[in-house]
């Protein structure tokens, strides 16, 4: 069992409590560890810690270009430590391992982009009409930044959070998923062993009340909030009673495009990487298939035909394509969700059943699932799974796919499988979705820009965009002559 406290101006912290919570491994259902249980005391001291290291430690007095080469330098043995870290994140997520590895790895990219930021944050000289003022904006950092992460990805979204947050020069109180919490413990260790001074990077664990002491601490100047939609409301919410803003990535239920004219192999490929990749577990799961009529039949019979061969079972194996879903309350609501879409008139095409797995029989494991004629209406159409659940509709040209396809309080990402170039971009312009994949799926980058559109969420994480979430703009006006302003009236 491992056994974690709270890691706290670089040291590692019971509860003020003595409070404790126990985490599980969802391919055995068994104990994995247990972790401090962070109250409203253990918040407060850590956002002290993160205030004292942003105004007067060393971070504050850091050049940007030497806090830009230490964010490199934790990328650096982030990767060096990705096999540590895999294993903990598969142990307690249950995804595949190569998957958790390799999002630990490039850490060390991500990293190195936003360190390379640093200095390059610059403020501009503004030509005002006043000829002896010199106007001139400085960007500067807000001060401490609460992070909330959830289960999915856990080491991925807490750099792509943490990252730009940094690079701005601000501090860091990180609040990780219950389900998930090992991984940041490891993280924050690695920061200060690469030269991220104590105090800049804090971790406290725990459920919702911790996350909720964290956004209501009267020192947190932004929160940066990753989960599900309804916590990112309760959270919005939480924080404009203090009217501190909020980067808010949330869930979807996206849809994917497919026309008659497109590679299919390469359809059939994105279709299924997006929905059954990670068990279906990522905010952007192509959950809405939407099919051209004349080729319907016959590319659903492909995709059921190869959801029946994905081979379930130990996520640490290389020759696993799916683990189980991380805790048992996905699993039941995964279950739950088919069967009111049954219930509700669709009809299932495979799985829709927990497989039985002689070697995990207390894993929590769900089958690839894909259900047909799932009206509009449906309750699986319009709510999230997270789970590898696929409802598979046909249309009958462009007009009604993108109907379909915008039909939805979600906008996080949409797929579009075809060979017209001239349908792409239009299609490209109508998706109300952050982002749109097109011949390709579920692809991210370091420099590109990320986030949601409608209910998905507010703010971008990647590419330039996501510093500026971190930073305020100061306008400084400076007389350079000898004006007498007058007392009464403004001039501009
Ligand atoms: P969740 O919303 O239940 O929890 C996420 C985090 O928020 C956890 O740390 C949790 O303890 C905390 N939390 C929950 N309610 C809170 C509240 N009211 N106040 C403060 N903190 C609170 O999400 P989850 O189940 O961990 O993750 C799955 C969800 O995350 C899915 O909806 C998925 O789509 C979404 N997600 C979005 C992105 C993205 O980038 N858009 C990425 C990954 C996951």
């Amino acid at each position: 069992m491992y056994q974690y406290l709270n890691y706290i101006n670089g040291r590692d912290v019971a509860a003020a409590d003595g409070r404790t919570f126990t985490a599980f491994n969802p391919t055995t259902g068994g104990q994995w560890g247990t972790f401090a249980l962070a109250g409203a005391e253990d918040v407060d001291r850590a956002v002290k810690a993160a205030a004292t290291a942003f105004r007067s430690g060393p971070w504050s007095t850091l050049t940007p270009t030497r806090r830009g080469r230490r964010l490199m330098k934790w990328g650096e043995r982030i990767a060096a430590h990705a096999d540590r870290i895999a294993t903990i994140e598969t142990e307690q997520n249950g995804k595949l391992y190569a998957e958790m590895r390799a999002q630990a790895r490039i850490a060390e990219d991500w990293l190195y982009y936003f360190g390379g930021l640093a200095d390059k944050i610059e403020g501009t000289v503004i030509p005002i009409e006043r000829r002896s003022i010199l106007n001139y904006t400085l960007r500067e950092p807000l001060g401490v930044v609460g992070v909330i992460t959830p289960w999915n990805s856990p080491t991925f979204i807490a750099i792509m959070s943490l990252a730009p947050a940094l690079a701005a020069g601000n501090t860091i109180v990180l609040k990780p998923s219950e389900i998930t919490s090992g991984s940041a413990m490891e993280l924050a260790r690695l920061a200060e062993e690469s030269g991220i001074p104590p105090g800049v990077i804090n971790v406290v664990t725990g459920f919702r009340e911790t996350g909720e002491a964290l956004v209501d601490h009267p020192q947190v100047a932004k929160v940066s909030f990753t989960g599900s939609v309804a916590a990112g409301r309760a959270i919005a919410a939480r924080a404009g009673q203090r009217l501190v803003s909020c980067m808010l990535e949330l869930g979807g239920k996206s849809p994917n495009i497919v026309f008659g004219d497109a590679n299919l192999d390469q359809a059939e490929a994105g279709v299924l990487a997006g929905i059954f990749a990670a068990a279906g577990q990522t905010c952007v799961a192509g959950s809405r298939v939407y099919i051209e009529q004349p080729i319907y039949d016959a590319f659903v019979e492909r995709l059921v035909r190869r959801a029946k061969k994905i081979v379930i079972g130990d996520p640490l194996k290389a020759e696993t394509h799916m683990g189980p879903v991380a805790t048992k309350v996905q699993l039941e609501k995964d279950e739950s969700m088919v069967k009111r879409a049954v219930a509700e008139g669709a009809a299932i095409l495979c799985g829709g059943s927990r497989p039985s797995l002689a070697e995990f029989p207390d894993g929590y494991f769900f089958e690839p699932t894909i259900v047909h004629q799932a009206g509009k209406d449906n309750f699986l159409m319009r709510h999230e799974v997270f789970g590898p659940v696929l409802a598979v509709t046909p249309f009958k040209d462009e007009t009604e796919a993108l109907a379909l396809a915008n039909d939805t309080e979600f906008g996080l990402a949409a797929g579009v499988w075809t060979r017209d170039v001239r349908r792409v971009h239009k299609m490209a312009r109508a998706l109300e979705a952050g982002t749109v994949w097109v011949n390709t799926y579920r692809a991210l980058t370091f420099n590109s820009p990320f986030g949601g559109y409608k209910a998905s969420g507010i703010g971008r994480q990647n590419g330039i965009e996501a510093v500026y979430q971190y930073l305020q703009t100061k306008s400084v006006w400076c007389e350079l002559g000898d004006e007498i302003q007058d007392p009464f009236v403004m001039k501009v």
